[in-house]
């Protein structure tokens, strides 16, 4: 069961070869057994659970259950789900518990999936190791001295070391792919405005996107059709027709144009990483694809400009941390503003405080046009590089992290070399394109790689295409970590 696609599972569900409670079962031990070591979820509740499988168990019965009904999926901590402590990796919201369902919990909700646990993240989803959280790191299951990635690294652990069928993440910069390529299992970050982020603690709302994180392309395709779908209580949730992300998951790939960026290759890239993706590109070959050399002239910006927008639009998202309505406040003070200090002082970790800082300080008066608009300015520049590099190619293949996981410790004193974890994710994002990694072969030490795909804006389907053709090929993506 456990190595089942999630196909598979659904066919075994309907079949009555197993039941949702049984698997939920199977999952929640698995939990309780490898998850103090491992630190993948912050918070779990077999009762809830356990009730979800039930219903899960009578809608099969009665012949209502869809795609997902009865398959456990582990929720990142970012997602209000109602009655269930929601942390966002933070000692500000410890003992949060969130009164209604973000939209992503309430589309599983209404295919009967059940949730099995909210994962842990960096706080507020700052950060590309999970180090940052309040709840501690996560491990990474293929070398427990290593990252996971991050932010969502708690998911992509959960999903390699098979403490759920799938999860889902959110990627500001990077944080679906970089943690899925480190623990070697599959992740697709969306085109903006597809998964509604209602309900999703917002981190920079011009760049979050919610996204499945699983062990295949053909996995994603059908958690992408549940999460999906104009939603109008966010406004830059996109109108658009219902599609079917799987359709087109059996077509071959001879003619596809795939795009190698020249920058992707350069200076910076490990020689591990780089031969995996060589590797993956021969593949393609074999597949029928053709390569064309390309060029994202302003990509070298991308992580200079993201660390000016997304903490300017972190430090207004965050002001609502006051102490007042929710959240963390101070036990002793003196008067209102004394008790807004402190309680921020306190609830915030360092990394969400040091990104508060650099927000408010490009926004200030004298700075903004100097740091904000001319990153906004360069934001359209590298926008238009890839609307150049579509009319050359159908997608963009290249490596998702430019190494594969750190130490634990390894980059905690230098946030720079942190932030380059994202150097070939964080432009997607400013574009607001689709983007997604798979896993690729091994690095150094026997560490997964993940290879990238990124697609023009709502090409998620030809992506999945090509990637599941990929899978079909070779056999990286259900390679499990060593004794777990
Ligand atoms: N690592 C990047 C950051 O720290 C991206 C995080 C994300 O995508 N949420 O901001």
């Amino acid at each position: 069961m456990l190595n089942s696609s999630l196909q598979q599972l659904g066919s075994a569900l309907r079949a009555k070869k197993i039941s949702s409670v049984e698997l939920t079962q199977l999952y929640l031990d698995r939990i309780a057994a490898l998850n103090p070591a491992l630190n993948a979820y912050i918070t779990t509740h077999a009762e809830t659970s356990l009730a979800q499988a039930r219903a899960a168990d009578a809608r099969l019965s009665g012949g209502t259950a869809q795609a997902l009904t009865g398959i456990p999926i582990a929720q990142k901590d970012i997602f209000c789900a109602k009655g269930w402590r929601t942390t966002c990796g933070s000692k500000m919201l410890e003992n949060f518990v969130a009164p209604y369902d973000a939209h992503v919990i309430g589309q599983f909700n209404s295919a009967g999936a059940v949730n099995l646990g909210k994962t842990n993240m960096d706080e507020f989803a700052m950060g590309s190791s999970n180090e940052t959280s309040y709840f501690g790191a996560v491990k990474n299951p293929w070398d427990q001295n290593a990252v996971p990635g991050g932010s969502s690294g708690g998911s992509a652990c959960a999903v390699a070391a098979r403490l759920c069928a799938a999860a889902t993440g959110t990627d500001t910069g990077g944080s679906i792919r970089q943690p899925a390529a480190l623990c070697g299992i599959s992740g697709l970050k969306p085109t903006y405005g597809t998964v509604s982020r209602y309900g999703m603690i917002a981190f920079a709302s011009s760049l979050d996107q919610a996204g499945p994180m699983a062990r295949s392309a053909e996995d994603l395709a059908l958690l992408l059709n549940t999460m999906a779908g104009f939603d109008e209580r966010d406004s830059t949730s996109l109108q658009r027709d219902k599609e079917d992300y799987a359709r087109d998951l059996s077509k071959p790939l001879t003619g596809l144009r795939i795009g190698l960026p020249k920058e992707f290759f350069a200076e910076g890239l490990s020689s591990d990483v780089g031969k995996a993706v060589e590797t993956a590109i021969a593949e393609y070959k074999k597949l029928g694809a053709s390569i064309v050399e390309i060029s994202l002239p302003n990509s070298k910006l991308s992580v200079p400009v993201y660390y000016v927008l997304a903490p300017a639009e972190a430090s207004s998202n965050l002001s609502r941390f006051d102490g007042v309505r929710y959240g963390y406040r101070a036990p002793d003070y003196t008067d209102l503003a004394d008790m807004y200090e402190k309680s921020r002082a306190q609830g915030f970790g360092a990394e969400v405080k040091r990104r508060i800082m650099i927000g408010t300080y490009v926004l200030s008066h004298g700075y903004y046009d100097a740091y904000y608009l001319q990153a906004q300015k360069i934001r359209r520049l590298i926008a238009q590089d890839f609307t150049d590099a579509f009319k050359q190619c159908d997608i963009i293949i290249g490596p998702t992290s430019p190494s594969t996981a750190f130490k634990l410790g390894e980059k905690g004193d230098d946030p720079v070399q942190m932030y380059l974890s994202d150097i070939y994710t964080i432009a997607v994002n400013l574009a607001g394109l689709p983007g997604m990694s798979i896993p690729c072969g091994f690095g150094a030490a026997n560490m997964p790689v993940g290879l990238q795909i990124i697609g023009n804006y709502f090409a998620e389907a030809h992506m999945l295409n090509a990637a599941h053709q990929y899978q079909l090929a070779t056999d990286w993506h259900v390679r499990t970590p060593n004794g777990i």
